[in-house]
């Protein structure tokens, strides 16, 4: 048993079965047993590796977004470039690289980082220590009250869920009790009535509304853009997407609390509609595939590929392939625009 689930067991025992949102902020946010706050989870040697780690060329590209989007909103001498959970910084690093040449865009970006983890911000720090003015922030409500670009590739998908299910005309939670002396989901009602569903099943996510709606008002008011990358549905869908991952492989939400990594899909439906909510514009949705070969994703690969040989050449091949997997990350991730209203929608965007 890890550390962590001995404390959300008498978590349990004292306080009764615990909705899904707080047992996954527990496991990965746990200020000792969290998952993300005692390591490093990506890469090889890690539990999953993401489209920065896999390629420069996706850094690079969202790079020259950024820089197309300051453009964009008539090339402000100063705004907030912020990256939430930006992991090793590796995206950040390829993006500040890739637009060294756009004139006054470095001159007039900080940087703002928010990050929860220790373990992660110390590889942030070292793998960025050449970009100046980087600033750190728990959460997006310290973020400065100025114009900004947002970038987050991966974030969405570790904030936490809540879910629900309907068994006739009743609704009920799906929280985390005790069973058979074992964690396991119990339905616990919730005492409203759901007419006309029937033993459907929902999630919902409060904490990512909240991150939205915040960001939302200031793009709104201050002004700026958001790029968000992230798995996800298009639509809101029925059906339980949280899932657990420990080296490269699907396990039990239940099998190693703290010590695997646990993400939910990303309900861009719901998502859009709490930036929206706030006033800012929403765009339709791209995949990662139809985004990055807008972008200029294949004539990139070619650049580099020609200053490269054999095995190097080969792998910076094959990773953009990945990125680009119709079968996988190309189709399964999706890229959301918000920007302030009012703006020409960002190439390669269409109207809003
Ligand atoms: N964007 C990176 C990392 C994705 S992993 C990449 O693409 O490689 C998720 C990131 O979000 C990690 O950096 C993690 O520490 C951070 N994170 C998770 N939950 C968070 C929260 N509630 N607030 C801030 N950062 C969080």
């Amino acid at each position: 048993m890890t550390p962590l689930e001995t404390i959300i067991r008498e978590m349990i025992a004292q306080d009764g079965p615990m909705p899904l949102d707080r047992y996954m902020t527990l496991c990965l946010a746990h200020p000792q047993h969290g998952y993300y706050m005692t390591r490093d989870p990506l890469g090889r040697d890690g539990d999953f590796t993401t489209s920065p780690e896999i390629s420069q060329v996706f850094g690079e590209l969202i790079g020259i977004w950024c820089a197309q989007v300051w453009q964009l909103l008539g090339e402000p001498q100063s705004f907030a470039w912020v990256e939430l959970g930006p992991g090793r910084g590796t995206l950040l690093l390829d993006a500040w690289r890739a637009t060294a040449k756009v004139r006054g865009f470095h001159e007039a970006a900080s940087i703002h980082l928010v990050e929860t983890s220790p373990a992660l911000r110390q590889k942030q720090a070292a793998t960025l220590h050449t970009v100046p003015h980087v600033t750190w922030h728990d959460t997006v409500e310290t973020l400065p009250d100025t114009r900004m670009i947002v970038i987050a590739n991966e974030f969405f998908d570790a904030i936490p869920v809540r879910q629900f299910e309907h068994r006739g005309d009743d609704l009920f939670e799906r929280c985390v009790a005790i069973e058979s002396d074992a964690l396991a989901i119990a339905l616990i009602p919730t005492g409203q009535k759901h007419p006309s569903q029937s033993d459907s099943f929902y999630e919902t996510s409060p904490a990512r509304t909240a991150i939205a709606k915040s960001l939302g008002q200031k793009i709104a008011g201050q002004g700026g853009a958001a790029l968000i990358i992230d798995y996800g549905h298009r639509k809101s869908a029925k059906g339980d997407t949280v899932q657990a991952m420990k080296d490269h492989k699907f396990c039990s939400i239940f099998d190693t609390p703290g010590a695997a990594d646990l993400t939910a899909h990303v309900d861009f439906e719901q998502l859009m509609k709490a930036f929206a909510s706030m006033g800012a514009a929403t765009y339709p949705l791209l995949t990662q595939g139809e985004f990055l070969r807008a972008m200029g994703v294949d004539m990139r690969t070619q650049s580099l590929a020609r200053g490269l040989d054999g095995a190097a050449r080969n792998n910076l091949v094959s990773a953009t392939h990945r990125l680009m997997d119709e079968t996988g990350m190309g189709q399964l991730f999706k890229v959301a625009a918000i920007t302030q209203p009012g703006l020409a929608p960002p190439y390669p965007f269409g109207e809003p």
